[in-house]
């Protein structure tokens, strides 16, 4: 049976030691500041933003928080990110996703000002990463690797199968696995055999979006699994992409949907603010 990656517990101990961080960086007269900007009232997404706040809360991170009305325009908005962008309070500014329609997500994203990005969306901050020099890492991918880090795992000559090519899971992952020295494939809706590229993986990351659809029975005995979906079953019942219970019977080690990647995201959000306050100090 494999061992889990228990996110919540990683997360709370990052956690714990990013508010000895903060503290050490507010007896040097820094305090992180995070600016989190919701508009309109879909409600995920206020879910998202209040844990986002009440994090922040308890780390001692100044949360300073824009909630617009769904009617806002994009002139408007291109204001509020320009003012952040200037204000010295902040150190990192997040627009909360999926933006109204008539608002283009592109143009906001491109107008945070890359030292300030702790989402890592800006194509600035992706450009780094895929050349070697990252800036800011976006958050949940990031939180993958802090989860491989945890298990002291070598990607050196690893081969990784990540499933899924989205901006903000799939092709940053990757990016961070070959960074590592993995020999990394992407696989994605057109691949042809998924069964055969999964079956070689020493790591899979899954990043699909799919209840369940990565097999436990493709799994190489021994692998590790990263399984970053989310999916809702029937009312309430969350679970993964992989096939968790008959991947876990193959697997050496496998996260738990919930309580796996998703408490790794908020925290490597706060991860990246703090570490762009840090970089005040050295003004
Ligand atoms: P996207 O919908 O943006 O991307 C899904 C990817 O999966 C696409 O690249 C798609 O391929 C690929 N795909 C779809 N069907 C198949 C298939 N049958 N076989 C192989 N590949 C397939 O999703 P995201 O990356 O945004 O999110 C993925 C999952 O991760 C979701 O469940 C989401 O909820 C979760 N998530 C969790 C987070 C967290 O833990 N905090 C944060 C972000 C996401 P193609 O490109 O060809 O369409």
């Amino acid at each position: 049976m494999a061992e889990l990656i228990d996110g919540k517990a990683l997360a709370a101990r990052m956690r714990e030691q990013m508010t000895e961080q903060v503290q050490q960086l507010q007896q040097q007269g820094v305090t992180p500041g995070l600016a989190v900007v919701l508009v309109g009232d879909d409600p995920a997404s206020r879910v998202y933003v209040s844990m986002k706040e009440k994090a922040c809360a308890a780390t001692g991170i100044f949360s300073d928080e824009h909630k617009l009305a769904a009617d806002t325009s994009e002139e408007e908005l291109l204001q509020l990110v320009e003012q952040l962008n200037k204000d010295e309070r902040i150190d990192g500014i997040l627009v909360q996703l999926p933006l109204p329609d008539h608002i283009n997500e592109e143009r906001i994203l491109h107008a945070i000002s890359p030292l300030k990005d702790v989402d890592g969306f800006h194509p600035f901050s992706v450009g780094a990463l895929v050349t070697g020099s990252p800036t800011f890492r976006s958050c949940t991918p990031y939180g993958v690797m802090k989860m491989l880090e945890s298990i002291d795992y070598d990607l050196n000559g690893k081969e990784v199968v990540v499933v899924g090519r989205s901006n903000i899971v799939g092709k940053p992952v990757a990016m961070m696995c070959l960074a590592e020295n993995a020999t990394v494939t992407i696989c994605h809706s057109r691949t042809a055999d998924l069964p055969a590229h999964v079956g070689r993986a020493d790591v899979v990351i899954a990043a699909v979006g799919q209840p369940e659809m990565i097999k436990g029975e493709w799994i190489k005995p021994g692998a590790v699994v990263i399984d970053v979906g989310i999916n809702r079953v029937g009312d309430k019942k969350l679970v993964g992409d992989v096939e968790f219970a008959a991947a876990a019977e193959r697997a050496s080690y496998i996260t738990p949907v919930p309580g796996g990647v998703g408490p790794m995201t908020i925290t490597m959000l706060l991860f990246n603010t703090i570490y762009s306050a840090s970089q005040r100090l050295q003004q």
